[in-house]
């Protein structure tokens, strides 16, 4: 799932200065699950915001609300007149959340309260660990099922770099090297002769290199979208990654 982090409260103060009625707005979805983005983190946003306006001698109102995923415009059409009756909405969602509220209510200003950081995953209580990068074109059938662009410092495909000393990154020594997780992960499945394949140059059309990416589903449509992004299409295997 996708991950974020509050923004400082202090910034967020400074975004909202030309506004008097605000909408703390929540998601419950991806931040709300990751704990900055569910209706007790708007409620704390909302009420720092309150009392740091106070003790500037400020007379905001902070309004909240919590949409179920606010990525998506029929959730945001239910949060409508509430977030109609204010004249700006910090969201605490991630980049894409607050992006729908943007293009959903062209009028409305939306600040961000969180910074989103990335995909991944809580292997633990209070950590939150980077897993993928969005690539656009998975491989990690021929790595074991763990994913050297997201977690490789040097985006290796075809090895360590040799660098790794006792298992750890070299680049972040706090860190284990991937690819020896690869390649214990891959004795252990019995695959470490599938590392023999070379991969060869990735075709990086799939990632956001292009611009912002879209995929059309021609089964969920009976007429062409009016497209803003580049269409992703299969990439033709030539060695490199597919
Ligand atoms: S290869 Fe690409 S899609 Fe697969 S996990 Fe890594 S970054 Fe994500
Ligand atoms: S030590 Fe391992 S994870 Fe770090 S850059 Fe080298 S191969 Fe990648």
């Amino acid at each position: 799932m996708i991950k974020a982090t509050h923004k400082r409260l202090e910034r967020i103060n400074e975004m909202i200065a030309p506004h008097s009625e605000v909408l703390v707005l929540g998601c419950e979805t991806c931040t709300g699950i990751c704990l900055v983005g569910g209706e007790k983190e708007v409620a704390r946003m909302a009420a720092n915001l309150r009392l740091l306006n106070r003790k500037n001698g400020g007379k905001k109102t902070f309004t909240e609300g919590v949409v179920r995923r606010q990525c998506e415009m029929e959730f945001l059409d239910g949060a409508a007149s509430l977030i109609n009756d204010a004249d700006a909405v910090v969201s605490l969602a991630c980049g894409v959340g607050m992006q729908a509220i943007a293009e959903h209510f062209p009028n409305m200003p939306v600040y961000p309260g969180n910074n989103t950081a990335f995909l991944g995953l809580s292997p633990e209580l209070g950590l939150f660990s980077e897993r993928c990068v969005a690539c656009g074109d998975c491989l990690i059938d021929r790595t074991g099922g763990l994913c050297p662009i997201a977690r490789c410092a040097k985006h290796l495909f075809n090895g360590p770099c040799g660098g790794s000393v006792a298992g750890k990154c070299e680049v972040s020594p706090d860190v284990p090297c991937i690819w020896q997780m690869i390649v214990d992960r891959m004795m252990r499945l019995g695959q470490l002769s599938k590392l023999e394949d070379i991969k060869g140059i990735r075709n990086w059309k799939t990632n956001d290199a292009v611009g912002p990416r879209a995929y059309i589903r021609e089964d969920l449509r009976s007429t062409p979208p009016k497209l803003d992004s580049v269409v992703m299409k299969p990439v033709a295997p030539k060695g490199g990654a597919a």
